[in-house]
């Protein structure tokens, strides 16, 4: 049998963390059994369904890299189908249209309250034989077996099981002619042949009600899998700051796809205590008996440790990518005319902790920046340094080679010959290539910026401190 998840999004809000998690768990274990993703998006309720939200969820699935092999499929594509399950059922005596008024059944509800009883339809249109005028509205109800229980053995949460007659029979199309999520769900699964659903466990009282959809269409029932929910640091509901949001916040605030995805897959999942795990070893070691039965507690500490790691450790091309991302995020439009983001990366990964803040300290490479930082000019720029500018101007425009081991030795026999620290020479020119008095050894900040460029701005920084 082959292995086949799917991520059913319902595009009423963005991608936030739970669902990139439930998303990155059934994709680990598709590609984990060699086995195939599919993205659907639960589209049916159309008011809240956007078409904002869609294209979020898509771009978000693409930045943390998780691909599919099938879909996106729309289930508001595919009410033809629908429609013809839902008449079989009706032909089969197994669904029943209702005619209900939402007068019957909210007083229906208030009695069963009253009596301290759970609020549930009491069935009162099954054996209906009114008739009924044409244009009468109805919804089309699934008829819940009686009695007996309906059982499941749930990965995560262990055996399952329900009274049918606490369920009641649910609405599988409502009146305006659509049907619901409880129904497509099982008709797309089916129809897709997904064997094991992966969610999150807020799902796990529809379960019940999809099983007994799903044997009265004896349609084979998938393996269910439930997560536990995520909650914030302090043990509560997450919130809003702590990733309840959009998953494209933490690409804006910095974070890269493969520390985000390696945060997330331990939010739920344990492989001993070990924290790092490259995509190739998530998906050999992930494994369904692994997931823990206990919520999983968000810790941003953790997420900045990984964002940092990886940083420092993925290759240069990548993390360039994601700077570039960034940087024509501040503006920029054409990269061609600085250093290649990926030598970007490796003289700022150590100094920075994300990339939002690499981009900010290294736009200075790419196009001149407005202004001298003031307390770096205050600490640094002082008697004798526009002398010093000078002087390594003049020094510097003499190299054979624009190095940073050539660069550095010139300045260092410069500050010698000066009789003063390297700290008197680094910090001005770092201030007149940067703006600050911040940036990696001097050698490395002069080669980032280029030889006519730095030539440039040490020459106008000369100027511009010496008037
Ligand atoms: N569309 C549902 C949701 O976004 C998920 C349904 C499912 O995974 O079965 O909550």
């Amino acid at each position: 049998m082959q292995v086949k998840t799917r991520f059913a999004p319902s595009p009423t809000g963005f991608l936030h963390v739970g669902g990139a998690r439930t998303a990155l768990f059934s994709w680990l274990y598709a590609r984990h059994c060699g086995g195939r993703f599919v993205l659907r998006i639960e589209d049916t309720d159309r008011e809240r369904s956007t078409q904002p939200a869609i294209d979020a969820i898509i771009e978000s699935m693409k930045w943390l890299n998780l691909n599919w092999d099938e879909g996106p499929f729309y289930q508001t594509k595919r009410f033809d189908r629908y429609k013809e399950v839902i008449d079989q059922l009706l032909k089969e005596g197994k669904a029943y249209k209702c005619y209900c008024s939402k007068e019957r059944l909210e007083k229906l509800r208030a009695d069963q309250m009253a009596h301290g009883l759970k609020p549930r339809y009491d069935g009162h249109c099954r054996c209906d034989h009114e008739e009924h005028a044409p244009d009468e509205p109805y919804v089309i109800r699934f008829r819940n077996p009686d009695d007996g229980i309906v059982a499941f053995d749930d990965v995560v949460k262990g055996h399952v099981e329900f009274q049918n007659s606490e369920l009641d029979d649910f609405i599988i199309q409502r009146s305006d002619g659509t049907p619901t999520y409880n129904f497509c769900v099982v008709v797309d699964d089916w129809d897709m042949g997904i064997t094991h659903v992966i969610r999150g466990d807020d799902h796990v009282n529809n379960t019940p009600r999809q099983i007994n959809l799903y044997k009265a269409l004896g349609a084979p029932v998938p393996v269910f899998v439930h997560l536990s929910m995520i909650l914030g640091e302090d043990g509560k509901k997450l919130s809003k700051r702590e990733g309840a949001v959009n998953v494209m916040k933490y690409r804006e605030a910095g974070y890269l796809p493969d520390a985000l995805v390696n945060y997330l897959v331990r939010l739920g999942w344990s492989h001993g205590d070990q924290e790092i795990f490259s995509r190739e070893e998530m998906i050999s070691l992930f494994s369904l008996d692994a997931i823990t039965k206990s919520a999983s507690g968000f810790n941003n500490k953790k997420l900045d440790w990984l964002n940092a790691h990886y940083m420092k450790t993925l290759p240069g091309d990548e993390v360039g990518a994601e700077l570039e991302w960034h940087l024509k995020r501040l503006g920029l439009e054409d990269l061609s005319n600085g250093p290649k983001p990926c030598d970007v990366v490796k003289a700022y990964a150590e100094r920075t902790h994300t990339l939002k803040e690499m981009a900010e300290k290294t736009l200075c490479y790419y196009r001149d920046f407005e202004s001298y930082d003031p307390a770096g000019v205050k600490k640094w720029i002082k008697e004798g340094s526009v002398e010093v500018l000078k002087d390594a101007h003049e020094t510097l425009s003499k190299l054979d080679s624009w190095d940073a081991k050539s660069i550095d030795e010139a300045l260092e026999e410069l500050a010698k010959r000066r009789e003063i620290g390297m700290g008197k020479v680094g910090q001005p020119l770092r201030i007149a290539i940067t703006g600050t008095a911040m940036s990696p050894g001097i050698g490395d900040t002069l080669v980032l910026c280029g030889r006519e460029r730095s030539l440039e701005r040490i020459a106008k920084a000369a100027a511009f401190f010496g008037a």
